[in-house]
């Protein structure tokens, strides 16, 4: 065979290993993400590709399009194959206990990243963002667009919560209500639906046509005479439902201009959204960071090294409190996404075009 003839099959048996990229001198690390079906998960997934192979390890990436025993019979994979630690943005942090025993058993290092993974002892570390902080700035986005707390209000406000399966989604709800429950409290805010806590806001597996048909239902239970003026959204794909929700009864016309509704992951929809002055804002986490801070600690824990971690309080997964290392979310809103999204290269001027 000709030189020529042998790097093309090099490169056709290459590409059918499709995401696993074996046979570095290191190891593998598997890392199982949620779903494609948001930005950012494949963001993180390629982040995490790229992390790990810099520093010498090989990578088997899976996703799950939001299936439980999907990702489970995928981490189950990974263990059989041996990987030298595991990479998990788990879809319900609960479910994953009997494999991470056996993972743990196996001598494998485990690491939950960015969702906690709860009820388990064996969850080694914990990469995040500082999740009750994203709710907090959440809210004072909302805030600060009603010119609250000197404005006499009063508001009407609607909650939205993340999926009930997801620990962050109680973080950003909580941190939110912190600031937003004074503001209830005196009045200045009101839920006209009367719907808050997590067990009535929450959105399963965080799906945008759930929230949108959630908004449908409130604008025409309570909003037939009423303006809504602000819409807590924890998710940018919740928050492009609920403004489609609201485009439907009117909303988002030079009379009847949209509410402030907030976000979460700077998706580009939702960039191109707040340009367009429709989504008040969203919230920015670095996933390269992200991705960095976790390839970081992989290789350390691997080597036998300790870790950097900047947080042993925070995160009680149920059975222990993991120690872990938090990244600090950023508020974007038409006044600073391009300096924040583009200055910082996270996007270029085309992608947002
Ligand atoms: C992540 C958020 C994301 C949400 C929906 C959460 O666990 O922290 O960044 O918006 O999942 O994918």
């Amino acid at each position: 065979m000709k030189i020529a003839n042998l790097i093309a099959a090099g490169l056709i048996a290459l590409g059918a290993m499709g995401s696993q990229a074996f046979a570095q001198d290191k190891g593998t690390v598997g890392i199982a993400m949620p779903t494609k079906a948001s930005a950012r998960w494949i963001a993180d997934g390629d982040n995490m590709v790229k992390a790990l192979q810099e520093r010498g390890y090989g990578t088997d990436l899976q996703y799950a399009e939001d299936d439980i025993p999907n990702q489970l019979a995928q981490v189950e994979n990974m263990v059989t194959k041996g990987v030298k630690a595991l990479v998990i943005a788990s879809i319900d942090g609960t479910t994953l206990s009997n494999v991470l025993q056996q993972a743990h058993d196996a001598g494998i290092k485990i690491i939950a990243y960015d969702r906690l993974i709860r009820d388990s002892p064996n969850v080694d570390y914990y990469t995040t963002f500082d999740n009750f902080q994203v709710g907090v700035l959440q809210a004072n986005s909302l805030v600060k667009a009603l010119g609250l707390p000197e404005a006499a209000g009063p508001f009407n406000i609607e909650l939205f919560g993340g999926s009930p399966d997801d620990n962050n989604a109680f973080f950003f709800y909580d941190g939110a209500m912190s600031v937003l429950q004074p503001l209830i409290d005196s009045g200045k805010l009101v839920v006209q639906s009367g719907q808050t806590g997590m067990d009535k806001v929450g959105t399963l597996r965080w799906d945008g046509a759930v929230a949108q048909a959630r908004m449908d239902n409130l604008l025409s239970a309570y909003y037939t005479d009423k303006k809504v003026h602000a819409v807590l959204s924890p998710y940018d794909g919740l928050s492009i439902g609920i403004l489609s929700s609201l485009r439907g009864v009117g909303y988002g016309t030079a009379d009847q201009p949209f509410p402030f509704v907030s976000g979460q992951d700077a998706e580009i929809p939702s960039v191109k959204s707040i340009e367009a002055g429709e989504q008040y804002s969203t919230i920015y986490k670095d996933t390269r960071e992200l991705a960095k801070v976790t390839a970081d600690m992989i290789d350390k824990v691997l080597k036998g090294e300790e870790p950097q971690i900047n947080d042993t309080k925070t995160y009680n997964n149920g059975v222990k409190v993991v120690p872990s290392y938090l990244l600090k979310p950023v508020e974007v809103d038409k006044s600073n996404w391009k300096e924040i999204l583009i200055g910082s290269g996270y996007y270029t001027e085309d992608q947002l075009k």
